[in-house]
């Protein structure tokens, strides 16, 4: 046998015992209770963070797993060590996984993330010339507001390169130059072709060969904006007259051209529709029994926790959850559609959470009741 074979069934052998040591582990002690639970590798890695409302069900699972493949079993080779923590719920079990995945970014659940790609954003760009392209995640950086999710990031990039043309706006790169024309630091005609037709065909206002001003182009952009909060319409009038008339001449290539970009358009705006309600309508105060008592009410606005407090049982408990509901629902806060790129999972897990158990639900009290005046 070869050294690096030898090598290889030596590991092989001592993974197997890892994996058995493990299994012992988590028979003799895990308790069917929820909770989250950490693999960790022999270098003291953390490697994948999960969460169960059956840690013992889901973990004696792993041991079970017939092929290599499978996602278990590629953990379990990996790792020397599994921890766990109870919690007292499901729902705080879910929340704590999201807090450790954040803290750590144990590769395992980078790596199946990555796999999913099952969303993907509208990042809106800052500066003079701003732009709103397709992103497949939402990023952390500074350089723009991200809106979404949304599903389908083929129909949203065709459905922005319709606005953006009906707009004028701009789609090139990032570092493309750009001349307005009332900018003085340009003295110099920039050159009327500047490698991209979208100007010369009047699908872009020409921001980058000084034929628009700083202000022109904002508010383009501005309209751009109201279109997706659905508080501008004349992108969709002028398409829906404009496929009427092609339709009135008999020129049914076009007015069919016409009715594609129409619908692209009106699945945008209806994709912004559906997030806005979904945002504006998780806002509320959700209680959720737990073991041994631990009851929690969760103070929810647009979608993302923002305090946790014992659920009350006492008049002193509930005068303090109505005053910190008052101060969360009352405070002022930014377009419902955009979300800070870090609160974008515990939005999409909150809403899955409910979408998946809507009876939960009926455990909630609306925001408006905490901001309704109080009976003196
Ligand atoms: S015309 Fe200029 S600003 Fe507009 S998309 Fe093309 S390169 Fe960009």
């Amino acid at each position: 046998m070869s050294g690096r074979r030898r090598k290889k069934k030596a590991a092989s052998a001592e993974s197997e015992a890892r994996v058995l040591t493990m299994h012992a582990t988590v028979k003799a002690e895990l308790k069917e209770r929820p909770g989250v639970y950490h693999m960790i590798s022999p270098e003291g890695e953390i490697i994948y963070v999960g969460k169960s409302k059956k840690l013992r069900t889901r973990l004696m699972g792993y041991f079970r797993a017939e092929y290599p493949a499978e996602k278990g079993a590629r953990i379990l080779r990996e790792a020397a060590e599994v921890k766990w923590e109870y919690l007292p719920s499901e729902f705080e079990a879910l929340l704590e996984e999201l807090r450790l995945i954040k803290r750590w970014r144990p590769r395992f659940n980078v790596m199946m993330k990555r796999d999913a790609r099952h969303h993907a954003f509208i990042k809106m760009s800052r500066g003079s010339a701003p732009k709103l392209a397709v992103a497949r995640s939402a990023g952390t950086d500074d350089t723009g507001v991200y809106f979404g999710p949304f599903h389908g990031a083929h129909q949203l990039e065709d459905a922005l390169r319709e606005l953006n043309d009906v707009l004028g706006l701009r789609d090139c790169r990032n570092d493309m130059p750009m001349h307005f024309s009332d900018q003085v630091e340009f003295p110099e005609v920039p050159p009327r072709t500047p490698g991209c037709i979208r100007f010369e065909i009047g699908k872009c206002l020409g921001p980058c060969v000084a034929a628009t001003t700083v202000a022109e182009y904002r508010d383009r952009f501005g309209l751009a904006r109201k279109f997706l909060e659905g508080t501008y319409e004349a992108p969709l009038a002028s398409l829906r007259a404009a496929m009427e008339a092609s339709s009135d001449q008999l020129e049914f290539e076009r007015a069919a051209q016409l009715r594609d970009k129409l619908q692209r358009l009106e699945g945008l705006r209806d994709q912004f529709a559906r997030l806005r309600f979904a945002v504006e309508s998780l806002s509320f105060v959700y209680t959720v029994p737990g073991r041994g008592d631990d009851n929690r009410s969760y103070v929810v606005r647009r979608g993302r926790v923002r305090a946790v407090l014992p659920a009350p049982s006492t008049t002193d408990q509930h005068a303090e959850l109505t005053a910190r509901a008052v101060q969360v629902f009352g405070s002022t806060e930014r377009n419902a559609t955009t979300v800070p790129a870090h609160e974008v999972d515990e939005l999409l897990i909150l809403s899955s959470w409910f979408r998946k158990f809507p009876a939960e639900l009926e455990r909630t009290v609306p925001a408006a009741h905490f901001l309704a005046p109080q009976p003196a």
